[in-house]
Parts: structure tokens; C-alpha cells; sequence
């Protein structure tokens, strides 16, 4: 074990969940989002692992990691959704991947694409029903849809689904969800109403998935939720769904060493110790995913960890590949003993929503930062 630190992906937690989110959507189907290396868990791994647990499709939003899990020989229908002109559509229909047309242009660019290497599509159009991002907006929707059912009856592609998403589906109570989901309806029936047959509408997030059937339709799209984490922390924590955080976050302790009282700590000392005390020096910094605002100070720890057992937090600043905690003056812990920055929270250890809440941040950043900066194992393999 040579880098100080690692991420350990429990792969059997992203089966679990997966199988979790899959049963409380009854009829629809999951399609697990593994954009951002799988929310900083492995691309093909957690995806093989959301597969196996009950997941049916993956969703990606570079075409990169659509065309890299087909090229890790996962068959399962994957939709890709964010691109800018000049991306790899000729790949994408090569590989089967499901295209979404968020904009007039890339209908045009898609077809282009079609006509050129003979391959169809399968077409997802993306309504922007209050969002405000991606998608195509209602007034644009009769023409983009006119011409993408014209391109359909010449043999060139098929829409098979219309979908679009929530912003701000972790209030369910909030009247855009209401707004957007009579949007989304009206989109539905209007490309149906021009005869399209459509296989699959879409628009629950993690949180509409756990918190409103009525937005669940043919299929979910739960990202957060997949690797165990809750999108909606003030309504529920994750065993509360039924789910296991799947990441956790450990680093071997450099040093411990007794310091006098009044040692001003890391830079600019915004952290000295109170009395004869012993620090730990913890081998990760900012460079490798800890917020530099997780730092302590004289009035407040920064992230929290587990260390031999105990709580404790950052104590001054966070550094690029290293920060510092007061392990107080009995400390028994030693160079090389294991440092918890977070995991599921079954055995008392910080979580990354705990994290999440020391810096202002979600739990999403947290677990993406980490996860594609340090190196990364897996247990919980499918025997
Ligand atoms: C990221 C994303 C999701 C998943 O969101 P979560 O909140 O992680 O469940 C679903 N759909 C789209 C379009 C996304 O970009």
C-alpha cells in the first residue's frame, strides 16, 4: 500500500441499493446515472454492480462514458445527454448507445450523423419544463418533435422517449414540482398525439424517487441514491430508504508527535493548541479531495474523522496533501494507524453528509471530489 490513502467502494452497497430502488419503483424501471465516474465510485464497476442489484439501464452525461462502459462489454441500454457540436455521435450510434436531443441542433447534428454512417438512432427528447438547462423549451417542442417523427417514418431514427428534469424535486411539497410534472404531461401527450411511440417517460431524480411516486412513469433516474447516499438529508437519512453509503474514506496516520502548549498549528496558525497536547499529521490535503474549507480553527474543528475510535476534527488549516489533528494529550494512536474521513456511519465514523454540512456543501460534491482524486479499491465483488 503505497499512497497514504485510499477510497473503498462497497460494491455489494450499490447492488443493495440498487435492488432497493428498484422495488420501491414497482413497475418502472432504473436506470442508474453514472455520470462523473459513477459519482466518484468507478464508472464500469459501480455500474456492473448497479446492474447486478436490479438497475436495467445507466445513464451517462459525457458520450465518453457512455462508449466506456460499452467498451467494458456492458449491454444494458445506456442514455447519454450532455454534448457540445462535434461530439462522437457516429461512435455513439455505432455502439447502440440512446442519444437525447436537448436542442434543435443536435436533432440536426444527430441526423447528419445517421445519414452519413447509415446507423439509426434512438431518441430521447429532452423537455426543459422549468429547469432552465438542458432541453428543449415547449414552444420549440412541435417542431423538434415534427421533425424528428419526419426523420423516423425515412428509417432514420426512433423516439422512444420523452423526458426532462426536476429542479427541485428535494422540496417535494414545492410547486415547480407540480408545474413541471403538468409540463412534462403535456409533452408526453403531445408527442404521442403526433404518433410517437414512446417506450420510456422520464423524470424522477433520487429524491422524486424517494419521495413521490407520482412522478416515477416508465422509468427513474436515480443517481445519488444508487451509491446509498440521501438527497433529501432533511427529510430522511439513508437507512431511512433503505440504502448503504457505499464510499468510505481512509488515510494511515503519519505521525503523532507531543507538542507544548500555545504550538501554533498549520498556516497561519489559525488552530494552537490550548495545552501540552499530541498532533497527528493525516497525509491527505485539498490536492486529493478534503476541502480546504473544512478547515479549524481556535473556536471550531473542521471535518470531522474517526481516529482510534474517537471523533475528532481538523484542527487549522487544510493544506494541499496534508492537515493536522489534536489528538489531545493521552493520544495512544501511533504513525500508520487508520484515520476515517467518512463511511456508511454503521460503526460510528463520519459520513459524507456529514462533511457535506462542516463546508456549506451536498453530499453529491463530496463523494465526487474524493472519488477522482485518490486511489481507489473495491470490496463487496459479486462472488
Ligand atoms: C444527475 C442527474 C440525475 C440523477 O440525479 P440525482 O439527484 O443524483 O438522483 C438524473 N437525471 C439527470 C438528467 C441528471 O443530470
Amino acid at each position: 500500500m503505497s499512497y497514504p490513502a485510499r477510497v473503498v467502494v462497497d460494491l455489494a452497497a450499490i447492488r443493495s441499493n440498487a435492488g432497493a430502488l428498484a422495488e420501491r419503483a414497482g413497475s418502472a424501471s432504473v436506470l442508474a446515472v453514472v455520470k462523473a465516474d459513477a459519482y466518484g465510485h468507478g464508472l464500469v464497476p459501480a455500474a456492473k454492480a448497479a446492474l447486478e442489484g436490479g438497475a436495467t439501464w445507466l445513464g451517462t452525461a459525457q458520450l465518453d462514458e457512455a462508449l466506456a462502459l460499452r467498451a467494458a462489454g456492458v449491454t444494458a441500454p445506456v442514455l447519454s445527454w450532455l454534448y457540445a457540436p462535434g461530439a462522437r455521435f457516429a461512435d455513439a450510434l455505432r455502439q447502440g448507445v440512446d442519444l437525447s436531443v436537448g436542442a434543435p441542433w443536435m436533432l440536426a447534428e444527430i441526423l447528419d450523423t445517421v445519414r452519413e454512417i447509415g446507423h439509426p438512432a434512438r431518441l430521447h427528447v429532452k423537455v426543459d419544463t422549468g429547469l432552465g438547462r438542458n432541453g428543449v423549451m415547449p414552444v420549440e417542442l412541435p417542431a423538434v418533435l415534427d421533425a424528428a417523427l419526419a426523420a423516423q417514418s425515412e428509417g432514420l431514427c426512433q423516439v422512444v422517449g420523452i423526458w426532462s428534469h426536476l429542479a427541485w424535486a428535494d422540496d417535494p411539497g414545492h410547486p415547480t414540482v407540480r408545474a413541471q410534472a403538468e409540463v412534462f404531461a403535456d409533452a408526453v401527450a403531445l408527442a404521442e398525439g403526433k404518433g410517437a411511440r414512446l417506450e420510456v417517460r422520464h423524470l424522477a431524480n433520487s429524491a422524486a424517487t424517494l419521495t413521490d411516486p407520482s412522478m416515477y412513469y416508465d422509468l427513474v433516474r436515480p443517481g445519488l441514491a444508487v451509491y446509498g447516499l440521501s438527497p433529501v438529508p432533511h427529510l430522511g437519512a439513508p437507512a431511512d430508504y433503505g440504502l448503504r453509503p457505499a464510499m468510505r474514506v481512509e488515510a494511515e496516520l503519519a505521525l503523532a508527535k507531543a507538542v507544548p502548549a500555545g504550538q501554533g498549528v498549520s498556516y497561519a496558525h489559525a488552530y494552537t493548541t490550548p495545552r501540552d497536547t499530541v498532533l497527528g499529521l493525516v497525509p491527505i490535503g485539498y490536492a486529493d479531495g478534503v476541502p480546504r474549507s473544512a478547515s479549524g480553527s481556535a473556536d471550531a474543528w473542521g471535518g470531522p474523522v474517526q481516529v482510534g475510535g474517537r471523533r475528532l476534527g481538523v484542527a487549522g488549516r487544510v493544506c494541499m496533501d496534508q492537515f493536522v489533528l489534536d489528538l489531545g494529550p493521552d493520544a495512544s494512536e501511533a504513525s500508520g494507524d487508520t484515520v476515517v474521513l467518512f463511511g456508511a456511519g454503521e460503526r460510528g465514523e463520519p459520513t459524507a453528509e456529514d462533511w457535506a454540512r462542516v463546508v456549506g456543501t451536498i453530499s453529491y460534491e463530496i463523494v465526487t471530489r474524493f472519488g477522482s482524486a485518490l486511489p481507489r479499491t473495491y470490496q463487496g465483488e459479486q462472488a
